[in-house]
């Protein structure tokens, strides 16, 4: 059942990782990363030229595009 679920890539600049986190938990794994290792600072993120593309999609998904 999980064989859809999306990765996404989090990169973070600080830490020089990328990491690819199923989409239905990037939100709390970068809120997690960044409040345990940056002490809350927004550093790690979503690789933003995903998220661009991520953002579509979800507005495709939710018919804001119609
Ligand atoms: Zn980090």
């Amino acid at each position: 059942m999980s064989d859809d679920q999306p990765e996404v890539p989090v990169v973070c600049t600080e830490c020089d990782t990328r990491t690819q986190i199923p989409l239905d938990d990037v939100a709390d794994a970068v809120d997690r990363h960044n409040d345990q290792i940056h002490d809350g600072e927004a550093v790690a993120e979503v690789d933003p030229a995903i998220r661009e593309h991520l953002a579509d999609r979800v507005a495709a998904d939710i018919g804001l595009l119609d």
